[in-house]
């Protein structure tokens, strides 16, 4: 790999680490140009793909089919609000933990949908 690439690389992935919100790929990209990096698109998206599949980084797959990346890799669990599209962090339970521990995990895709709290108000119904 040509040291442009690396570098390019290093780029999106401390853009990633800058955003700290589960950005998307457009997000991600948006914050590069302006910041006035002079890369494309595309790049952006195939080095996001690139760091998937080395496992330095993850996607999560939403409802509506964007893309989300996160940096953290410690097996958290997403919530997707339906309302305002925002992610939230959850713990990985003890209980799941517990279940899983005598299995080897490659990827954790594990996605609650619902209402968040912020949105929720007292009018909707909770299923728990
Ligand atoms: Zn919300
Ligand atoms: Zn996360």
């Amino acid at each position: 790999m040509s040291a442009r690439n690396t570098n390019q690389k290093q780029i999106v992935y401390e853009a990633l680490l800058e955003h700290k919100d589960h950005p998307t790929s457009l997000e991600i990209y948006q914050g590069l140009k302006k910041r006035g990096e002079k890369i494309g698109k595309t790049t952006v998206y195939r080095i996001l793909n690139n760091l998937v599949q080395e496992e330095k980084i993850c996607r999560i797959n939403t409802f509506n089919n964007v893309s989300h990346y996160d940096y953290v890799l410690d097996g958290h669990i997403h919530f997707i609000c339906e309302k305002c599209n925002k992610i939230i962090d959850l713990e990985n339970t003890k209980y799941l933990q517990d279940a899983l521990k005598e299995m080897h995990i490659n990827h954790n895709n594990l996605l609650i949908y619902g209402i968040c709290a912020d949105c929720k108000g007292d009018k909707e119904e909770s299923l728990f």
